[in-house]
């Protein structure tokens, strides 16, 4: 979205050189095995687009989404790597998925019936990924339903509606890198795979999030499929200092407005904070619609003005209230830096997240309301 003044009011500029140094930290992290840069909720809140190209360019194969119109949008915008999307419904039409070359996760029979119907409405083979649930009880076959799985998809490859390209998994508790169960689900999506060659296919295996890829190359496999870490945030929830990736995202606003207020006056709705004496306010247009949590009111600070500034009384809508004492250093269009990669002290979307208790994938995924420009360097 277009701003009509010189800078954006609310803006999310992403730096494209830290996607690319990420790339390429987790391509020295896993040499062996081919990368998929993981692209769903539009880039993980950065723009999947841009992303796509970028994490391409720095060595990149693959690239991974959630949705079919997730990969509609990478196909329409001329992107023709190999291209994976994981969460249907049986009733989804996957013709212009299978005519347009999107590999797709099958996890159960109704969805091969329904990929079968899109590829033979495409006139061609739909090239499939075997979901198989080997421990996080979300998607995939259970490995009691695997073999009657296989059996259709051995028909339907017979019919040539298919080609399987690769059975494959998800983790449950990558993210605690010595957790039991990384090496049941491996052993588990091992066996899956060898019931699947034991019927004469030949399909890769995976398995990694970014956690495993950074952590566990024991896991690694055929293909690795890194998200987060695309972004430059760790997936241990280490500070950025600690770890050799670059967070992408800055969110930023400009200050609307700038005034001196009496000592007293109690400060946006509810009052939760009152002016200690008289103080300098300024108004940053930029509120819980842009992906501020509300339930950061009363803890959050931006950079303006060359300081880290409170953030007074609750987080609006549209808008925050920053106290700035007295006021010497900011003025009306400067910019407030809400998070970022913290090299000038600013917060990062890790600080957000410990102070709220959640992840930072909540964080920058919650920054993609329309009005927020995003730019990209
Ligand atoms: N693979 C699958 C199936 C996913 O759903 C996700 C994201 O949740 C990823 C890979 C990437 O995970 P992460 O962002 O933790 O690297």
């Amino acid at each position: 979205v277009q701003s009509p003044s010189s800078a954006p009011r609310a803006e999310a500029l992403v730096d494209l050189a830290a996607v690319r140094h990420n790339i390429a930290v987790l391509r020295a992290a896993a040499p062996r095995a081919e990368l998929m840069a993981v692209v769903k909720a539009d880039g993980y809140g950065h723009g999947a687009v841009p992303v796509a190209e970028a994490a391409l360019v720095a060595g990149a194969s693959w690239l991974g989404v959630c949705t079919l119109e997730e990969a509609a949008e990478l196909r329409g915008a001329g992107i023709t790597a190999p291209l994976l999307s994981w969460l249907h419904l049986p009733d989804d039409d996957f013709t212009e998925a299978v005519a347009t070359d999107v590999d797709l996760s099958v996890a159960s029979r109704a969805h091969l019936a329904a990929v079968t119907a899109g590829a033979r409405r495409a006139g061609r083979p739909a090239r499939v990924h075997l979901k198989t649930d080997t421990g996080l009880s979300r998607g995939g076959a259970q490995p009691a339903a695997w073999d009657a799985l296989l059996d259709d998809v051995e028909k339907a490859a017979a019919d040539g509606h298919v080609e399987v390209v690769a059975v494959w998994s998800h983790l449950a508790n990558a993210d605690v890198p010595d957790h039991p169960s990384l090496e049941v689900q491996a052993a588990r999506l091992t066996a899956a795979w060898e019931a699947a060659c034991a019927r004469g296919f030949t399909p890769i295996r995976h398995l990694a999030n970014a956690a495993a890829t950074l952590t566990r190359p024991d896991l690694h496999f055929d293909l690795v499929r890194p998200g987060i870490a695309v972004y430059g945030l760790d997936p241990l929830g280490r500070r950025p200092a600690g770890t050799p990736l670059r967070p992408a995202m800055t969110l930023r606003g400009r200050v609307a407005l700038v005034k001196r207020v009496p000592a007293g006056e109690g400060v946006s709705y509810g009052h939760e904070w009152t002016t200690p004496c008289e103080t300098t306010l300024a108004l940053v247009p930029v509120g819980y619609a842009d992906g501020v949590p509300r339930l950061l009111g009363g803890r959050l600070r931006v950079l303006l003005g060359g300081a880290l500034r409170p953030v007074v009384g609750r987080v609006s809508m549209d808008q925050v209230v920053v106290d700035c004492e007295d006021g010497t250093d900011v003025r009306e269009g400067d910019t407030a830096v809400f998070f970022g990669p913290g090299d000038h002290g600013e917060p990062t979307a890790q600080d957000w997240a410990d102070e709220l208790g959640t992840i930072h994938y909540e964080i920058v995924t919650g920054v993609h309301s329309r009005r927020v420009t995003r730019s990209y360097t």
